[in-house]
């Protein structure tokens, strides 16, 4: 019995599962598929989103680490290293339709390429460092390279070198851990700052509060 309705059913399943990766791909931008106002609107939606999730852990683990590193009551390093932290991701939005319509090298313009070179990091410190604290800035750059060393590699020496380099951790896994850490001292940081305890390093004794090292 193989005949025309069973193919039929196997080419409209073909047909959807085909569609599928394209409608849901998260890394795959459908430029030239997306023909709809109302499917451009959902993939931007969607893109948002991942964008958000996906930033996330970068920006509480720079948080978390200027809490513990600077200590500052202002409000500006805390935006400073947000921007750090979140801006290099910017090469998902800005250069993926450049990249596929051909303007410019896929390698050094993909996502984890030249906005995820020391260069770039570098430029960044120094232009953040016009409008804030450049410290905040250097750990916002810092913990973010680091923490996509450890997923998947950077593009370090961009343009010197275009190798990836780094470690090929579970993305998710270390993802979740670091945001998981970084909102632990979150939290603690404010609470320890609502009712005014000095925090100390439970092992050793030793002060953590590192503001007159770092003056
Ligand atoms: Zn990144």
């Amino acid at each position: 019995m193989q005949g025309p309705p069973l193919d039929r059913r196997g080419a409209a399943r073909r047909r959807v599962t085909n569609a599928l990766p394209a409608a849901i791909s998260l890394d795959r931008p459908p430029f030239i598929r997306r023909t709809s106002f109302k499917y451009g609107l959902l993939y931007g939606l969607k893109t948002i989103l991942w964008d958000m999730v996906a930033d996330g852990p970068h920006i509480l683990l720079s948080m978390a680490l200027v809490f513990l590193l600077l200590r500052k009551r202002r409000v500006e390093p805390y935006f400073v290293t947000v921007l750090a932290a979140s801006i290099p991701d910017a090469d998902k939005v800005l250069f993926s339709s450049l990249i596929e319509r051909g303007y410019v090298d896929g390698v050094i313009w993909f996502h984890r390429g030249v906005t995820h070179s020391l260069v770039f990091g570098v430029l960044l410190v120094a232009v953040l460092g016009l409008v804030g604290p450049w410290r905040a800035a250097v750990i916002g750059v810092f913990s973010h390279l680091c923490l996509d060393f450890l997923t998947g590699g950077v593009r370090l020496f961009i343009p010197l070198d275009n190798g990836l380099y780094g470690l090929k951790f579970d993305w998710v896994l270390t993802n979740a851990v670091a945001t998981v850490v970084a909102v632990t001292v979150l939290f603690v940081e404010l609470l320890a700052r609502k009712y005014r305890v000095r925090i100390r390093s439970v092992l050793t004794g030793i002060d953590l509060d590192l503001r007159n090292h770092l003056k």
